[in-house]
């Protein structure tokens, strides 16, 4: 994992039984390796808990990450249905998203909650990509950069370790509805974030990002990747906005 390099996470949610998520991830690993020297990225899948073993498998030294959807604060206990970030480790995951708004507003985790989840995460080695966003409604009562730097502060451990620490930004009225956040508002909400954060900890977009509108996210230079939803069940799509941040890089080199 190296800071600096560019970040593109697949969250497939509760998508995929056990064939569904095997093809998707030996699409992925052909794709690696047809690419030979790699994207110019770091590219990481989350599966469901379910399908984290045979992913973990087919992906083994291709380079792709492998990262859970969702962790518990404990290493273990009197937990029905849940997992620990030890439990992801230990199935060969390097990283684990919290706070989707999924779970934010789905299942009511508070700030605090998942702060806790960061810990738990951290204790196991494992990179946190922590979630914020604003819903329309706040954005529309010109209170996002409020709703975002409360989650921030409430969500982030102190003595925040940079190098396992991912923010992403994720306006809950962009996720899955084909809606994305302006060029502008994007780079807004990074800088504020990042002004919050610890150097060095990188800032990824989400929100219906896809192979259309990538190219334009992912070369805004406030974004260090990109958090992709439902175009990560497609290994055309999600091979597609990971080879816009080499094309990125190629264009800025050209200009330079
Ligand atoms: C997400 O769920 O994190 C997400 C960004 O979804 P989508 O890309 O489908 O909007």
């Amino acid at each position: 994992m190296t800071l600096g390099t560019k970040l593109v996470a697949g969250n497939w949610k509760m998508n995929g039984l056990r064939a569904d998520g095997s093809a998707l991830a030996r699409e992925l690993a052909e794709q690696m390796v047809a690419q030979g020297a790699g994207f110019g990225c770091e590219l990481l899948v989350c599966p469901p808990a379910t399908l984290l073993s045979d992913v973990g498998r087919i992906l083994a030294g291709t380079g792709i990450f492998l990262g859970g959807q969702d962790c518990h604060a404990a290493s273990k206990g009197p937990y029905t249905g849940e997992i620990s970030a030890e439990m992801l480790v230990d199935l060969g995951c390097t990283h684990v998203i919290l706070g989707h708004s999924e779970r934010r507003h789905g299942y009511g985790e508070t700030d605090q909650v998942v702060q806790d989840k960061v810990m738990g995460a951290w204790r196991a080695g494992l990179m946190s990509i922590v979630c914020v966003g604003e819903t329309q409604q706040q954005r529309q009562a010109g209170e996002a950069v409020e709703v975002v730097s409360t989650q921030l502060v409430g969500s982030i451990p102190n003595g925040a370790i940079p190098s396992l620490l991912v923010v992403a930004y994720e306006p809950v009225w962009a996720i899955g509805t084909g809606l994305t956040a302006t060029s502008e508002d994007i780079t807004a909400m990074h800088t504020e974030i990042r002004a919050r954060i610890p150097p060095g900890a990188r800032i990824l977009y989400g929100g219906s990002v896809n192979p259309k509108n990538a190219a334009a996210i992912l070369g805004l230079a406030e974004v260090d990747g990109a958090l992709v939803g439902g175009a990560s069940l497609s290994a055309e799509d999600f091979r597609a906005i990971a080879g816009c941040v080499r094309v990125n890089a190629a264009t800025l080199a050209d200009e330079s």
